[in-house]
C-alpha cells in the first residue's frame, strides 16, 4: 500500500516543476503510457493500458523487413522517405479516399505519426498561435503545441456519446487560431467523427482560413460507422495536413513509420523541421511497409479482423462486471464510466486496480487540459490476445466480487 501511495503521489505531481526543464515543457513529466506500462511490470499486471498489440503484424511484412536488412538496405534513406513508400501512401489514399497526391512533392515519411505531428506543429505555428483540439486528446498534441510556443484550445467531447457543441467550436476560433487538430478515429474515446461533424469543421476552417491537421492513425480500425477523410471534403485538400502511420494498420507499433500528406508548400515547410528532428528513420522498415501497402495484398483489413474477438470479449465482460463501458466505434480502446462503482478518481482507481487486481488501464483524465468532470473515465485497450483479455477479466471478477 505504501508503494501505491507513493506512485499516486508521483503521478499527481507529474505536472509539477522540473529544475532543468525548459519553461515550454514544464508539467509534461513522464507520459502516462510509460508510467502505466512500468507499473504493469512492477505489479505483474495484465497490461490493458498502453495501446500496442501483444502479437505481431502480418508475416509477409515482417519477412519484407528481414529481406530488406539482409539485402543491405540499411543506410540513410532519402530525406522525404523512400520513393516506393511515398508512392504506396499516395496510392493508398487514392484507392481508399479518392484523393490524388503527388508522391514526390506531397508525401513525407516520418518517424511515426508522433514525429509527423511534432514537425507539422513546429513548422507551421508561430509563437502565441492557438490550435483547437478536441479533448480528451492524445498526449503528444499539447506537448508538441507547447514545443512550438503555441497554445492548445480544448473543445470538449461529452460522454457517453462523445459529441461536441458546434457553437462552442465556432466561438473558440479567434484571431490567433491557426489550425484545428482532428483525430478520427479518436484516442482515447473510440469516437469516429461523423460526416456532419467533419463538414462543420471543414466549413469553419474555410470560413476562417485555418489549417486542419488530421491524425488518422486508426483509419483502418473502425468497427461501427465509416472513416471520413477530411482532405476529400470540398475546399479542404489545400488546407488539410493528413497524418497517419503504419503502427496500428499493420500491428507493428515499434517500427515507427508514419507519414504526412499535404499540398507541396505545406510539405516543404513541414520537411524543414523534420530534417532536423530525425532527418530520416527506419530504412528497411520503410521498404517493408511499402510492400504491406500493396493494394492486391489487401493487408489493411487484417488488424481490424484480428481485433474483433478481443473487442467483443472485453466490452461484453466490462458490461457484465457493471463497469459501464461506453460506446466506442473505432481504435484499440473502450472507456468505462466508473462513477456508479466508486467515488474514487480514475487515477486512484487505476492504481488500486493494478495493485489489488493485477490489471492496468489508463485514467482518461490525463488526456484533459482541464480535468474537472473527467475523473471517472478509465480507458481499457483490447488490442491483446483473447487469452490475455480472459485473464484480465477473471482477475477483475475476483477483485470486484
Ligand atoms: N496519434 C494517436 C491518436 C495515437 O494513439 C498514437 C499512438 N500510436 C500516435 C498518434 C502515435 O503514432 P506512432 O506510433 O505512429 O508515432
Ligand atoms: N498510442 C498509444 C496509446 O494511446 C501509446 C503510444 C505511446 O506510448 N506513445 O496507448
Amino acid at each position: 500500500m505504501r508503494r501505491l501511495g507513493l506512485t499516486i503521489a508521483k503521478l499527481k505531481t507529474m505536472r509539477s516543476r522540473q529544475r532543468y526543464l525548459s519553461s515550454r515543457l514544464q508539467g509534461f513529466g513522464t507520459t502516462i503510457f510509460a508510467t502505466m506500462s512500468q507499473l504493469a511490470i512492477e505489479t505483474n499486471s495484465v497490461n490493458l493500458g498502453q495501446g500496442f498489440p501483444d502479437y505481431d503484424g502480418p508475416e509477409l511484412i515482417a519477412e519484407a523487413a528481414i529481406a530488406a536488412i539482409r539485402s543491405g538496405l540499411n543506410q540513410y534513406p532519402p530525406g522525404p522517405g523512400i520513393e516506393p513508400l511515398r508512392r504506396a501512401v499516395a496510392l493508398h489514399n487514392q484507392e481508399h479516399y479518392g484523393v490524388i497526391y503527388d508522391p514526390t512533392t506531397e508525401v513525407l515519411i516520418t518517424a511515426g505519426a508522433t514525429e509527423a505531428l511534432a514537425s507539422t506543429l513546429i513548422s507551421l505555428l508561430e509563437v502565441g498561435d492557438e490550435v483547437v483540439v478536441f479533448e480528451p486528446c492524445y498526449d503528444s498534441y499539447v506537448a508538441s503545441i507547447a514545443m512550438a510556443g503555441a497554445r492548445a484550445v480544448p473543445i470538449r467531447l461529452n460522454g457517453p456519446n462523445w459529441d461536441f457543441d458546434f457553437e462552442k467550436l465556432r466561438s473558440s476560433i479567434g484571431p490567433r487560431t491557426r489550425a484545428i487538430l482532428v483525430n478520427t478515429p479518436h484516442n482515447p474515446t473510440g469516437k469516429v467523427f461523423d460526416f456532419e461533424e467533419l463538414s462543420e469543421i471543414a466549413r469553419l476552417a474555410i470560413e476562417n482560413d485555418l489549417l486542419v491537421i488530421t491524425d488518422e492513425v486508426y483509419e483502418h480500425l473502425v468497427f461501427e460507422g465509416t472513416h471520413h477523410y477530411l482532405a476529400s471534403f470540398d475546399g479542404m485538400r489545400e488546407r488539410t495536413i493528413s497524418i497517419s502511420s503504419a503502427a496500428k494498420t499493420f500491428s507493428f507499433t515499434g517500427w515507427k513509420i508514419g507519414w504526412v500528406v499535404a499540398q507541396p508548400e505545406l510539405i516543404a515547410a513541414i520537411r524543414t523541421s523534420k530534417q532536423f528532428l530525425t532527418y530520416v528513420n527506419g530504412a528497411p522498415f520503410q521498404h517493408a511497409i511499402a510492400k504491406g501497402l500493396e493494394p492486391e495484398l489487401d493487408l489493411t483489413r487484417e488488424a481490424k479482423l484480428a481485433l474483433g474477438p478481443s473487442r467483443d470479449l472485453l466490452i461484453g465482460a466490462l458490461d457484465q462486471l457493471e463497469l459501464n463501458p461506453m460506446p466506442t466505434a473505432g481504435t484499440y480502446f473502450v472507456n468505462c464510466d466508473i462513477s456508479s462503482v466508486t467515488k474514487e478518481d480514475a487515477l486512484t482507481f487505476c492504481m488500486r486496480m493494478a495493485n489489488e487486481a493485477g490489471v492496468v488501464a489508463i485514467p482518461s483524465s490525463v488526456f484533459y487540459l482541464d480535468r474537472e468532470g473527467s475523473e471517472h473515465y478509465v480507458r481499457f485497450a483490447f488490442c491483446k490476445r483473447t487469452s490475455v483479455i480472459d485473464e484480465a477479466v477473471s482477475r477483475l471478477e475476483s477483485w470486484l466480487d
